[in-house]
């Protein structure tokens, strides 16, 4: 059987997710896609040369008896209207992070999809699929380094765009990392403070860069990541693990070491497609199969929403200057 999926949403994940479906994955086809800009939308089922239909809106794909699943890859703000409609059509739903921009966005997606009586919601939480970070979570599990007790680690981007503002710090990079350190640990925050730095003078002026986030889990790890997205070198993500006996560090992006003209140097890569680019294949291959079997077992709208929560807190924090506290409701039986 092929899933037919329709795209909600053809910027860049957008059309990296359509090409890796339909030119890499298997069993599924792009039937159907979407975006505010038709034009985007009718480009890239050229580009990609897609047998695709051009839905005049998200609502109309999502209605379409010929879709099967959604993708939705639009600007973070829309995700929880599109995810929402799709669970009361009963189709299955993959979305991008986040999956709302609010916890209680959040909530309301849980609801409707418990509401639905079966899981029909996958979030984008990629770097679960990551080789390396598995090797780090079976560190911890293994319990080979002891028991953990602090995570050092760094999210560095080489630019962002004007439209990017201090908030996006949190809701659109570090939720990477909210995610994976509750993963990694198996274990919930309990407070978020955020210190700003000297700013950067490649930060234009609607964003404070770089800052440091500091969490601390119900367990007493602690945590702190710089958040750090003018930093002009490239695209690094960092993440070392220290424990009672031992400390593992993520693996770096396999490269050569180039000696030439009196230096010894490894290429750094420039954007998050090349990164996780192994990470994306695993995790959609495992949507459209999961779909397929009708048993979703990805990240889930919980996870969506303790890292909203999350998010929450050092949003307030980075307002106060504060440490604020982070209440988890407890997870429904739902999502165990
Ligand atoms: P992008 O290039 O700006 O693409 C977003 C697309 O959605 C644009 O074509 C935009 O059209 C369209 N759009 C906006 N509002 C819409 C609506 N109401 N209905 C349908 N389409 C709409 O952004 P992107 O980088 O692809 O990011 C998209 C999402 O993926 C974001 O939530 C982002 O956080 C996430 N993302 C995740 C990762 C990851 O590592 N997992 C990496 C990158 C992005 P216009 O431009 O014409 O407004």
């Amino acid at each position: 059987m092929t899933l037919r999926i329709g795209v909600i949403g053809t910027g860049m994940i957008g059309e990296e997710h359509s090409r890796r479906i339909t030119q890499t994955l298997s069993g599924a086809a792009i039937i159907a896609v979407s975006d505010v800009n038709h034009e985007q939308a009718s480009a890239m089922v050229s580009r990609l040369n897609l047998d695709a239909k051009v839905y005049e809106s998200g609502e109309q794909l999502i209605a379409s008896d010929d879709v099967d699943a959604v993708l939705v890859t639009s600007w973070g703000q829309t995700h929880e209207e599109y995810v929402l409609a799709a669970i009361k059509a009963g189709k299955y739903v993959f979305c991008e992070k986040p999956l709302a921009t609010t916890a209680e966005g959040c909530q309301r997606i849980m609801e409707a999809e418990i509401t639905a009586g079966r899981r029909l919601v996958q979030v984008g939480f990629m770097r679960r699929y990551d080789q390396g970070y598995n090797l780090l979570k079976n560190s911890i599990d293994d319990e080979s380094l002891g028991d953990a007790l602090m995570i050092h680690a760094a999210h560095r981007n080489p630019t962002v765009p004007e439209r990017y503002i201090t908030p996006m710090a949190i809701h659109d990079t570090l939720i990477h990392e909210l995610d994976t350190f509750r993963w990694l640990l198996d274990d919930e925050y309990a407070s978020a403070q955020v210190i700003f730095s000297k700013k950067s003078r490649h930060a234009h002026s609607q964003v404070r860069d770089p800052q440091m986030v500091l969490l601390e889990t119900t367990r007493g790890i602690r945590i702190d990541v710089e958040v750090f997205v003018n930093c002009q070198y490239g695209y690094d993500i960092q993440c070392t693990v220290v424990g009672e006996e031992g400390i593992a560090h993520l693996p770096e992006p396999q490269s050569l070491t180039v000696l030439k003209a009196g230096t010894r140097g490894n290429e750094i890569l420039q954007d998050w497609k090349n990164r996780f680019n192994n990470a994306f294949d695993i995790e959609l291959q495992g949507f459209i199969q999961d779909a397929t079997d009708n048993t979703l077992k990805g990240p889930s709208s919980w996870d969506g929403y303790a890292a909203a929560v999350a998010g929450d807190a050092c949003v307030k924090a980075q307002e106060s200057g504060q440490i604020e506290s982070i209440d988890m409701p407890t997870r429904p039986d739902f999502y165990r």
